[in-house]
């Protein structure tokens, strides 16, 4: 018998690994093989099974689903004693692998190295690093007094405004404070509400409810971004509302953030909506120009550089979106003034203010998100608007009605009228996948790469 080295083996198992995956690339559309099979690994060839390590659960069982059987054909063509495949999931292979866009944005947030594993907090949002201006503060007051009186002052904490201005920033800022002024004796943790969700939909599945409740009862101040997510989750709202009030009753500290207020939340359960109301609710506007300029000469010294005042007035002036804009503006140039040896004039610093607005500023489009669902089912645009109703069309049509609604708000007669079909059709469509994407993580996880793949172009 032949014994092989570890690394024998390795080089033989990647060979054989890399001839199946071209053959595999030949036969799936190329987001699915990207999305789905090029983040995985061949590890193990033992009596006639394979072990094919994947990076996440969400892969694991889409590529066992849908792709066993041809990976299996496949690799026989090239070694017929495989008869059985394994999937397991396994991050460390994948740790540090660039080009995985597997990862959605809270689990990349996860993996920043500044992020506290144990409360979820990226200690770069501290309170000395935020600029205090009109805009935001009220809520700033209030975030130091929450700091001082945990959990007694202004509890719940509710705080909204639109993207970029701020919120994430505020909130986990409370939480670092809380965390460094009481050492560890009062535990923070931060919940992106996205991860929170997920949380509740792999326990229901998993029948694992009481870890949850352990989890997130067991905290002394718990803080949701982006709580607008869980609007019309009802598995995930109800959770959420026991954690609320067990926290509540417990004076436990509650921090909320949201692009809007609990009444814009159109599919938010009154009783939570009335809970959030019971508390502080204080809202983050736009920043005027010389809190502008104040953020642009922040983030200037804590990045140990300057700029002309001229050049700062005109950012100050041109970029008026939000901080994030104003930030990425920034950093262009910053670059650009250091490729050039420490100089930048004024008309180049209009030009990359200028290229970088008209790019944030595009708008999404309706046939965006039509091309993007077709690119990720590998479905013609012309199918997915014919009468047909097979099976493997009809969901991608309704993720199609669903993504016009959420991320462009469009009318369902005109959604509707897009698709050919009347407005209760695109009623019925939005409103079961909004059910669906709550017990149904596969379908959570695509709509999660489509939207990924719309914001990316
Ligand atoms: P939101 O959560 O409202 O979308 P973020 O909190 O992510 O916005 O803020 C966007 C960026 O702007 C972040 O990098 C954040 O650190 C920065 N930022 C926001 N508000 C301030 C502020 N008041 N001072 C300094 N930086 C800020
Ligand atoms: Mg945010």
């Amino acid at each position: 018998m032949e014994i092989k080295t570890d690394t024998e083996l390795n080089t033989e198992l990647n060979t054989l690994w890399k001839k199946i995956l071209n053959n595999i690339e030949l036969q799936i559309s190329k987001p699915n093989f990207v999305t789905w099979i090029k983040n995985s690994l061949l590890i193990d060839k033992n009596d006639g099974c394979i072990t094919i390590a994947l990076p996440n659960n969400f892969s694991k069982e889409w590529v066992e689903n849908k792709y066993s059987k041809l990976i299996l054909n496949i690799a026989r063509e090239y070694d017929n004693s495989i008869k059985k495949i394994n999937f397991i999931v396994d991050n460390k292979y994948f740790i540090n692998q660039k080009g995985s866009n597997i990862d959605s944005s809270f689990e990349k947030s996860i993996l920043d190295l500044r992020v506290d594993p144990e409360t979820g907090l990226n200690s770069k949002y501290s309170l000395k690093s935020f600029v205090v201006g009109s805009s935001n503060e009220l809520a700033y007051n209030a975030a130091l007094a929450i700091i001082q009186n945990v959990g007694t002052k202004y509890n719940p904490f509710f705080v909204y405004g639109g993207v970029g201005l701020g919120k994430t920033h505020l909130i986990q800022m409370i939480g670092n404070e809380i965390k460094n002024l009481y050492k560890n004796k009062i535990k923070p943790k931060y919940v992106p509400s996205e991860k929170f969700t997920n949380d509740v939909v792999w326990a229901i599945r998993n029948k694992r409810m009481d870890d949850i409740k352990k989890k997130y009862r067991d905290i002394d101040v718990l803080i949701i971004d982006d709580i607008q997510f869980i609007g019309g989750k009802e598995k995930t709202e109800e959770e959420f509302f026991h954690t609320f009030n067990s926290l509540y009753e417990n004076n436990k500290q509650i921090i909320i953030s949201s692009d809007r207020p609990p009444q814009s939340i159109p599919t938010l359960e009154e009783r939570l909506r009335s809970r959030f109301e019971g508390g502080l609710i204080v809202d983050i506007t736009y920043p005027d120009y010389e809190m502008r300029v104040a953020i642009i000469k922040n983030k200037l010294q804590e990045k140990n550089t300057n700029l002309n005042d001229n050049i700062i007035d005109l950012i100050a002036k041109k970029v008026k979106k939000n901080i994030r804009e104003i930030e990425g503006v920034l950093n262009k140039i910053i670059f650009y003034k250091e490729t050039k040896g420490g100089n930048i004039t004024i008309s180049d610093a209009e030009e990359i203010i200028n290229k970088t607005i008209q790019n944030i500023s595009k708008k999404i489009t309706d046939k965006q998100i039509i091309k993007a669902v077709s690119d990720f089912f590998n479905i013609t645009p012309e199918d997915l608007l014919s009468n047909k109703r097979n099976k493997e069309i009809v969901e991608p049509r309704q993720i199609i009605v669903y993504l016009l609604r959420e991320i462009l708000d469009l009318s369902y007669p005109y959604i509707g009228e897009k698709l050919g079909r009347d407005h209760t059709t695109a009623i019925h469509a939005y409103e079961k996948i909004s059910n669906e994407i709550n017990k149904n993580s596969t379908l959570y996880q695509k709509i999660l790469l489509i939207k990924e793949s719309i914001y990316k172009e």
